[in-house]
């Protein structure tokens, strides 16, 4: 098959790069070139900027009913695509076909169908006071910067355009140049379904260079970024002295706590599934998981023998591959033990299978910085202070889990970790009207139903004194 020409989509237009110059994205499943992307810079970022202006003022006019509407008319054609978007979401990120097709686009589609109904459910907000009232108006920001990650692609991206289009802004998405396939594609269905071609325009390219340009663009109020934690310090550096609106969803390193109740049948399978699941290539997999030092023995035969049973999946990038391949070997050095996995498999792709890595100290830098791989370390605690010390003993504070025959003691548990999200015996169980996102070094900011609109608007009262 021929490698797939992108092209930046700005307006109503599909057009290279201005430099020329174009870049390789490499499939994960068997390393070949599936595509090929504008390497675009800041003369790019120029010319979407122009389109954007033009076309958000006639998209802010109409009320938040008729853009609801305008986002299920898109969803719709997502739908009638969904299995066309959930080939290319395999293709570049290496997942089953089934999975983008019954998690990321399904998904994708919902966030789409969510924020319509939340937006039609809002009620005017008004403040009465004994002498005025307080009108609060959420006005649109203008354009919005959106720049996504490569693990849940169109998954992550969506849920930033669905809110931000609602609030009556025109976006500029700025899709990871692994994997710039779907974002593609949702730009030609976004046209279809009759959104003007100036409200989502996609520039691809490289981090530093078009990232980086669309960040610094003066005329882009607000940047919405999910990412690594060290890129997110730079995006910040960068917007901060500018005033920008900045969210940030960044990296994490959460913990799985087991407490000593748990009933280990019950557990396994929920905790091998948070930790490997997309090959731990999801910002809240559980990477860590603390044990009851008298449960360990139980507990380790029982794990291993599920993880073994995983299925073996790619990681994104030969690059990330040997990342997480270095960790395993510093596990080793650190004196731990790798128990299982690691190993590439056969074949031309970036397979590698679930590792598990005990008898770490839980300070150790495998057990403390993120992977981001099929990787998952196991330490035991004492007591649950101990636990808790662990569990909150990095410099993240994303997510975690606790899995407990007792839903009350998780709960109160739970409350005691420092991260912004705690599920208790369940994991990536996702209601779409709470608030999503990290504490400490995972981030800045929610998004999810209020917090949503709250970012991609900005609040105005207007208080009217009684006559
Ligand atoms: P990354 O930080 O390398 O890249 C993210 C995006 O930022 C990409 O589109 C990249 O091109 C762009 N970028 C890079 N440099 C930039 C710059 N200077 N200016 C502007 N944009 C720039 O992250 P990644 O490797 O693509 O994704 C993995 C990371 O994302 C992990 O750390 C993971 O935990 C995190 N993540 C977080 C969440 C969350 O919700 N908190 C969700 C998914 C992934």
């Amino acid at each position: 098959m021929d490698p797939i020409h992108v092209r930046n989509a700005i307006g109503t237009t599909y057009v290279d790069a201005a430099c020329g110059l174009r870049i390789d994205d490499v499939g994960p499943t068997d390393g070949t070139v599936v595509a090929t992307i504008p390497r675009s810079g800041a003369e790019d970022v120029e010319q979407a900027v122009a389109a954007a202006q033009a076309a958000q003022p006639a998209w802010a006019a109409l009320s938040l009913h008729e853009r609801a509407d305008a986002l299920d008319r898109l969803a719709d054609t997502m739908e009638a695509a969904a299995d066309e978007l959930a080939h290319l979401e395999a293709l570049d990120t290496g997942k089953p076909w089934d999975v983008a097709r019954h998690v990321d686009i399904d998904r994708c589609i919902r966030n789409f169908r969510f924020f319509a109904e939340f937006g039609r459910s809002q009620s005017p907000e008004v403040f009465r006071m004994d002498d005025a009232t307080n009108h609060v108006l959420r006005k649109p920001i203008g354009i919005v910067g959106l720049i996504s990650p490569w693990n849940l692609p169109l998954y992550l991206l969506t849920w930033k355009v669905a809110p931000a289009l609602l609030m009556g802004n025109a976006i500029i998405a700025k899709p990871s140049e692994l994997t710039p396939l779907t974002a593609h594609r949702f730009s030609e269905l976004a046209r279809e379904s009759g959104l003007d071609g100036g409200l989502v325009n996609v520039l691809h390219g490289l981090g530093p260079e078009v990232g980086q340009a669309l960040v610094e663009h003066p005329e882009v109020p607000a940047i919405s970024f999910t990412g690594g934690t060290a890129t997110g310090r730079i995006v910040a550096a960068t917007a901060a002295p500018m005033f920008k609106k900045l969210s940030l969803e960044l990296g994490g390193k959460n913990a799985t706590v087991l407490l000593d109740d748990a009933d280990l049948d019950a557990v396994v399978p929920g905790v091998v599934r948070s930790g490997f699941l997309n090959s731990g290539q999801i910002c809240l997999c559980g990477s860590r998981v603390l044990v009851p030092t008298s449960m360990m023995d139980d507990f380790l035969p029982r794990f291993v023998d599920a993880v073994q049973r995983f299925p073996i999946g790619p990681v994104i990038s030969e690059a990330h591959r040997a990342k997480v391949e270095g960790y395993l070997r510093l596990a080793v050095e650190e004196g731990g033990t790798v128990l299982t996995g690691g190993e590439r498999g056969e074949g031309p792709g970036f397979h590698l299978s679930p590792a598990v890595v005990a008898g770490l100290p839980p300070t150790s830098r495998c057990a403390t910085e993120e992977i981001f791989g099929p990787v998952v370390t196991v330490h035991g605690y004492s007591t649950e202070e101990e636990a808790l010390a662990v569990a909150n003993g990095t410099e993240y504070g994303l997510a975690g889990s606790v899995w407990t025959a007792d839903a009350e003691r998780g709960r109160r548990f739970a409350e005691r970790m420092d991260t912004g999200m705690v599920w208790v015996n369940t994991w990536l169980h996702r209601d779409l009207r709470v608030p999503f996102g990290g504490v400490k070094q995972s981030g800045v900011g929610r998004e999810g139903g209020m917090w949503s609109l709250g970012f991609f608007s900005e609040a105005v009262n207007i208080c009217v004194a009684d006559e």
